[in-house]
């Protein structure tokens, strides 16, 4: 199994060695930094999987720290904080914190925290309604369902970027037929419902609790609007 990567974020040396010693021990490769400062490019450049971030730290508030992290990276968050801090502790999970741990605290503690975070967030994705069903990349000329990118044929890939590009929107078999062909008289109307079929079976061998394809009769298709 891969290792978990902590990011620790912490000025006061002593508390990053208890840190990084316990959690090593406990099988993760653990990173230190004593300032804010370079976290932000070390995320962009570095695989992370949980920061665990000192509210007072010398340049910048772990607080305000954590906003920044989070315009760009749901990485978890752990935050550090002494005993006085009630109120940052409060504001730090209503940013985007994951969980808090107040010193002092005990290095098993702290594992403890660490783990549950990480089988919190890797084994629960985002919430349906937070997250779109479908992520479009043109450019790679690839689309994913429920985070899994699909094998898509290419007549299947051109009609299912029609749909998520416009959902709720209804299409008739021709315009479909005209978006998604080279050449759309060749081919017999049927073959976009041929083309359904196997795009339905591909979504729902993903997710086979959902049919995101709705069909209108006599009309088309259209892909349900909050997919
Ligand atoms: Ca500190």
């Amino acid at each position: 199994m891969v290792k978990p990567r902590i990011l620790v974020v912490e000025d006061e040396p002593a508390i990053a060695e208890t840190i990084q010693y316990a959690l090593e021990t406990d099988g993760c490769e653990v990173h230190c930094v004593f300032c804010g400062g370079v976290v932000l490019g070390l995320l962009q450049s570095n695989t992370v999987d949980l920061v665990i971030l000192d509210i007072g730290l010398p340049d910048i508030s772990g607080i305000e720290l954590c906003k920044q992290i989070r315009k760009d990276s749901m990485v978890p968050v752990i935050f550090l904080t002494a005993r006085s801090d009630e109120v940052d502790r409060v504001v730090g999970l209503e940013i985007g914190g994951d969980d808090y741990i107040v010193k002092p605290f005990s290095p098993r503690e702290l594992s403890a925290r660490v783990k549950a975070v990480l089988r919190r967030t890797r084994q629960a994705p985002p919430a349906p309604a937070e997250r779109r069903a479908f992520e479009l990349n043109r450019a790679k000329r690839l689309i994913s369902y429920c985070g899994v990118a699909l094998e898509l044929s290419r007549y299947e890939y051109n009609m299912l970027e029609v749909f998520v590009e416009k959902p709720g929107q209804v299409f008739s078999r021709d315009q479909l037929m005209e978006r998604a062909w080279d050449e759309p008289d060749a081919s017999m109307d049927r073959t976009v419902d041929a083309h359904i079929k196997n795009l339905r079976a591909k979504l729902k061998l993903v997710n086979p609790d959902s049919d995101p394809i709705i069909t209108h009769r006599g009309v088309g298709y259209s892909l349900k609007e909050y997919s």
